[in-house]
């Protein structure tokens, strides 16, 4: 049996990744969503274990310890991480996982899994993203000055994924993406 295939959806903070994974999670039920562990707060409406695992930074430390992250970043003062086991489980059992997260830490995941598929979510324009950003309304005015600058580095690191997906209109991109995942899976280095 073929082991599943890791997709890595990354992009600038803002660009639509959670709502575009929500969304290809409704289209495609066989693709399997890794939840991340952080130190941020719960947002309004946010459910532990759901939308993230919530965790002190002593609980994040002791998770670095114990080897149990994939990956690891720190963004805008908060930790952010993949829990290992769930994901080397799930490739093993032959599903396809995703993984939504910033660009560092999908940067690391592509040193550990060269095969993985890197998909950059983009933004129609930095003017489109700032407006986003604000129009979310949960961060405040330094906190999205901060995620602007971050993400104009970030849309500088494009060059080491595989493709870039425009999110100028969520069905348009999650069609790109599920097309891509047919893509990958028809690669004849597979057989
Ligand atoms: P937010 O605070 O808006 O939920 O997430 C902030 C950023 O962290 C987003 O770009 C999100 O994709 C990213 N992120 C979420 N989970 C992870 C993770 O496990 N690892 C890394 N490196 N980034 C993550």
């Amino acid at each position: 049996m073929n082991k599943g295939l890791l997709i890595v959806l990354s992009g600038p903070s803002g660009v639509g990744k959670g709502t575009v994974c929500s969304v290809l999670r409704h289209k495609q039920s066989d693709l399997v969503y890794s939840v991340s562990a952080t130190t941020r707060s719960p947002r309004q409406g946010e459910i532990d274990g759901i939308n993230y695992f919530f965790k002190t930074r002593e609980q994040f430390q002791d998770m670095i310890a114990r080897d149990a992250l994939l990956e690891h970043a720190e963004y805008v003062g908060n930790y952010y991480g993949t829990p290992r086991d769930f994901v080397e489980r799930t490739l093993a059992s032959g599903k396809d996982v995703i993984l939504e997260i910033e660009v560092q830490g999908a940067l690391k995941v592509k040193e550990k899994f060269p095969e993985g598929v890197f998909i950059f979510l983009l933004p129609p324009s930095l003017d489109v993203l700032k407006q986003r950003i604000v129009g979310r309304g949960t961060e405040n005015a330094e906190v999205i000055d901060h995620r602007m600058t971050v993400a104009e580095q970030e849309m500088s690191l494009i060059r080491y994924y595989d493709y870039a997906v425009v999110n100028d209109e969520i069905d348009a991109a999650c069609h790109r993406i599920q097309s891509i995942i047919t893509a990958e899976h028809c690669r004849k280095d597979r057989f």
